[in-house]
């Protein structure tokens, strides 16, 4: 049986990232997919293929032209299905050639089939169509990630009835759109096809939406995709779904509305893709999501010598921060130094308008009993924004009134998910107001509106 120092189970952000650390650390190391080519979810259904319908119904609606030339300017005038698909094709086909030559280049075995268990330290993959091989490691890591949560009274025929996976499996424009969940992919989804001027209904059973987001950031979205004529079912639950006469699916709600549209999107929730790993085999168990606990810090899961990273052990499931666990758990499996990690990620909601958000919120502050000052920008006030046309967007500061100290960086607009990360870089190497009073921004740029934000709140702190 062949024997290696690491198997590492999917090849997503985590499992990538912990295989070619593996690699550099002059390990031998396998990667099972259970998919043809390698990505997994991130590069396959996920991140890559949202964030590239996102920017490509930006540019074909000409969206963001529109602050200058009015609203029914487009660089497209009729936008289907296949124009969105085209770029998509051509954005995987490179991303998942520069991850196969990754792999090649650093040595690293792949084999395409599901992985599951035989005991701790063995893996049994079945190739599609072909036989069972098993493989020995040293250390294991899973990180086969989530697939879409399917709940059996809604019924999916991934046309009409679609989860995030069917959506761009087959990529159409609808004449109208219901999108069941407004979690972070189906606000995504909504208001991507929301610029394509599709009506879009967003239907959430709880009363308040991505709670771990500011408030007022939150608030400001909302308004944006209210004058935009997105509609809010917000504190409704969707009870069944019927078809009309049309083949229309109707979204019946637990108050009697009922919601006809022509695709049902339900983005409520994701589970671990952990079933067909034969998790017993090794000691593992999983939670009602179909999750794996792990310590935190190590991501070792209670069989020391496995690892699990990625979606599959929960919050936050970003592309983002898996990539690192899967890093962390590679350095800890072989006892290479890592650092400490820093205490604030930041999060990226790639809707439209884009949210990204880094620290903490003023909710937290409050209840964590900080003196603080909130200083605020809006993009519109700066000379960038003139120039792009932008009408809305703002940047929202929170600072320790008594030690001055970058508390949390909060932002809605164009170019929030990029422009995160100098509040980022300022909070966690514990800056404060002073470097963003003090320094010189380059001219007209958005970066300009955190030394707004800032001498706005500076305006308000008492004097020293
Ligand atoms: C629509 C959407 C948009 C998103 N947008 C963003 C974003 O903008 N930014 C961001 O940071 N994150 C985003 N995410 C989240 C991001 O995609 C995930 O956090 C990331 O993909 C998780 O990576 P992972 O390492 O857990 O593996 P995954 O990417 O989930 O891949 C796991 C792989 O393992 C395979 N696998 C499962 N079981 C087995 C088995 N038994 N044997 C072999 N292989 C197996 C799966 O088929 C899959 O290919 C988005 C997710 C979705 C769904």
């Amino acid at each position: 049986m062949t024997r290696y120092d690491m198997i590492v189970i999917g090849s997503g952000p985590s499992g990538r990232r912990a295989a070619i650390q593996a690699a550099k650390l002059g390990r031998s190391v396998l990667v099972a997919e259970n998919r043809l080519r390698v990505g997994g979810v991130s590069v396959h259904t996920g991140t890559i293929p949202s964030k590239t319908l996102r920017e490509t119904v930006l540019n074909l609606s000409g969206w963001r032209e529109r602050g200058f030339y009015g609203l029914a300017y487009r660089v497209k005038k009729d936008i289907e299905g296949k124009d969105l698909g085209a770029r998509l094709t051509k954005t995987l086909d490179y991303e998942i050639d520069v991850l196969e030559h990754q792999f090649a280049r650093n040595g690293v075995d792949t084999i395409a089939g599901v992985a599951r268990f035989l005991d701790p330290n063995t893996v049994e993959v079945t190739p599609h169509g072909g036989e069972a091989v098993a493989y020995q490691a040293d250390k294991i890591v899973i990180a086969v990630g989530t697939r879409p949560f399917r709940p059996q009274h809604i019924p999916f025929d991934d046309h009409r009835v679609v989860d995030s996976d069917s959506l761009v499996s087959e990529l159409r424009v609808p004449r109208s759109l219901a999108v069941v969940g407004a979690g972070v992919i189906g606000l995504e989804y909504a208001t991507i096809f929301s610029a394509l001027d599709v009506p879009v209904t967003i239907i959430e059973p709880r009363k308040n939406f991505l709670e771990f987001i500011d408030r007022e950031i939150i608030e400001e979205f909302v308004h944006e995709l209210r004058k935009r004529g997105v509609n809010f079912r917000l504190g409704c639950k969707l009870a069944q779904v019927e078809f009309d006469a049309q083949g229309w699916p109707v979204s019946v709600l637990d108050d009697q509305r009922r919601i006809r549209s022509d695709m049902l999107l339900y983005a409520a929730g994701r589970i671990g893709a952990t079933d067909s790993l034969s998790l017993e085999a090794c000691g593992l168990a999983v939670d009602d999501r179909g999750r794996l606990a792990v310590d935190p810090e190590t991501f070792q899961t209670s069989v020391p010598h496995i690892y699990a990273a990625g979606d599959v052990i929960g919050f936050p499931s970003l592309a983002s921060t898996s990539m690192e666990q899967g890093r962390i758990a590679t350095c800890h499996a072989f006892g290479a130094p890592l650092m400490p990690a820093p205490r604030f990620f930041p999060y990226g909601i790639y809707a439209v308008p884009e949210i990204s958000t880094v620290g903490l919120t003023e909710e937290q502050v409050r209840e964590q009993g900080i003196p603080y000052e909130v200083g605020i920008a809006r993009f519109r006030e700066t000379s960038r924004g003139h120039i792009m046309g932008l009408q809305s967007g703002m940047m929202k500061m929170l600072f320790c009134l008594t030690d001055k100290r970058l508390l949390g960086v909060h932002i809605v607009g164009e170019g929030a998910t990029e422009l995160i990360h100098i509040g980022q870089a300022v909070l966690n190497l514990h800056g404060t107001l002073d470097y963003f009073v003090q320094n010189t921004f380059n001219y007209p740029t958005l970066a300009e509106a955190y030394k707004i934000a800032a001498l706005d709140a500076f305006n308000r702190m008492p004097l020293d």
